[in-house]
């Protein structure tokens, strides 16, 4: 049976890559009729600092951005992550699975820590095992993401099979046939699986780079769109007729995947028809697709964020849900590690 997990951190503005890479195909798999789960990750968005009042309404604003863009909260479960305490006792559990080596591997910790490392939050570090814990508590087979997160997906994978294998005798003594925790399915993958900064086509499009000419966040407005489209970087060259021709054009690249994303189309496609263009002429083709697909979900979620009644009450819906699920797991798995439990 299929079980889908995913979760994004409430740590600032929505953008287009939040949205093409991530949210928008939660909503596909929404409709391959799994059973879904999609959380507002709160607890990952404190490995930085977050100012208690913005993190609030973040929260309350991604939660706003999961419903807007379609995700419905009575067949999927959406919950934001503080609500199930089991996420980071099971992450307790994966710290003494997980290897230091595994994880100084990371390159988000290195790229996220930057020069200061001495000075980053352990839980900065230990991100990729709380984010296992999150996948596995629920048993997810399959996690769609970002193109930026296949590492930590290839970790989460790691555990479950180191956890599998140290524990395979108590595993089978408890009665759980081939092994407990899945070996997750990663999936990753269209046009936009990795969309580019607008001001610097080899760094991803992120909530927490500073410029916020560098991403086209979900709420900007029409003409806000257009002008960060128009200032993007790019080269001086007309855009190529064969996919070939984009290699080492980056910025032409990341402008490309984004139009065919959003009109549902493939680079080539997208190649055939703006072939031998201008960006002068491409640019505000791209600005009014993006314009005629995101202005209906900002309009949404405005109107779903001012409504915070009924946010919390999904959340609150959904935390009830998630633990469910997650209670079993964690029980199970205390069994097999060999606690005893509180009957
Ligand atoms: P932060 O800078 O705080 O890490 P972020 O923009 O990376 O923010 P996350 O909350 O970390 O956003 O990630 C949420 C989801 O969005 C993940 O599945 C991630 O892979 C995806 N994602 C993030 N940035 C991009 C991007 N530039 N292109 C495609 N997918 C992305
Ligand atoms: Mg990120």
């Amino acid at each position: 049976k299929e079980l889908v997990f995913s979760g994004v951190q409430p740590t600032g503005n929505l953008h287009l890559g939040n949205y093409l890479g991530a949210i928008r195909r939660f909503v596909e798999m929404q409709a391959r009729e799994a059973q879904c789960l999609y959380c507002v990750v709160d607890l990952h968005a404190i490995t930085v600092w977050q100012d208690p009042e913005a993190l609030r309404s973040q929260i309350r604003e991604v939660t706003a951005a999961f419903l807007a863009a379609g995700i419905d909260p009575k067949r999927s479960i959406v919950f934001n992550q503080s609500q199930v305490p089991q996420h980071a006792e099971l992450a307790w559990i994966f710290n003494c699975v997980a290897r230091l080596g595994w994880l100084n591997r990371m390159t988000q910790f290195k790229e996220k820590a930057g020069k200061d490392r001495e000075n980053a939050s352990i839980g900065l570090y230990d991100y990729p095992v709380l984010m296992a814990a999150d996948i596995l508590a629920y048993r997810a087979t399959h996690v769609p993401v970002g193109e930026d997160q296949k590492q930590h997906l290839e970790l989460t994978r790691d555990i479950a099979q180191k956890f599998n294998t140290d524990f395979a005798a108590s595993i089978a003594a408890q009665g759980h046939e081939g092994g407990f925790f899945p070996v997750t399915e990663p999936i990753i993958g269209g046009p936009a699986a990795r969309v580019m900064s607008l001001r610097d086509g080899t760094k991803k499009m992120s909530k927490s780079d500073p410029s916020d000419n560098s991403r086209i966040n979900l709420t900007d407005d029409a003409d806000t769109i257009a002008q960060k489209i128009r200032r993007a970087k790019t080269d001086p060259e007309p855009l190529p007729s064969e996919i070939t021709g984009l290699k080492e054009r980056p910025e032409a690249d990341n402008l490309v995947g984004l139009y065919a994303a959003l009109a549902d189309q493939s680079r080539e496609d997208v190649l055939r028809d703006f072939g031998g263009a201008q960006f002068s002429a491409f640019k505000p083709a791209l600005a009014d697709l993006a314009v005629s697909k995101l202005s209906p979900i900002a309009g949404e979620m405005r109107r779903l964020s001012a409504d915070t009644a009924y946010i919390e009450a999904v959340l609150a819906d959904g935390a009830t849900r998630a633990e469910a699920i997650a209670q079993e797991t964690l029980d199970a798995t205390k069994d097999i590690v060999g606690f005893v439990r509180r009957r």
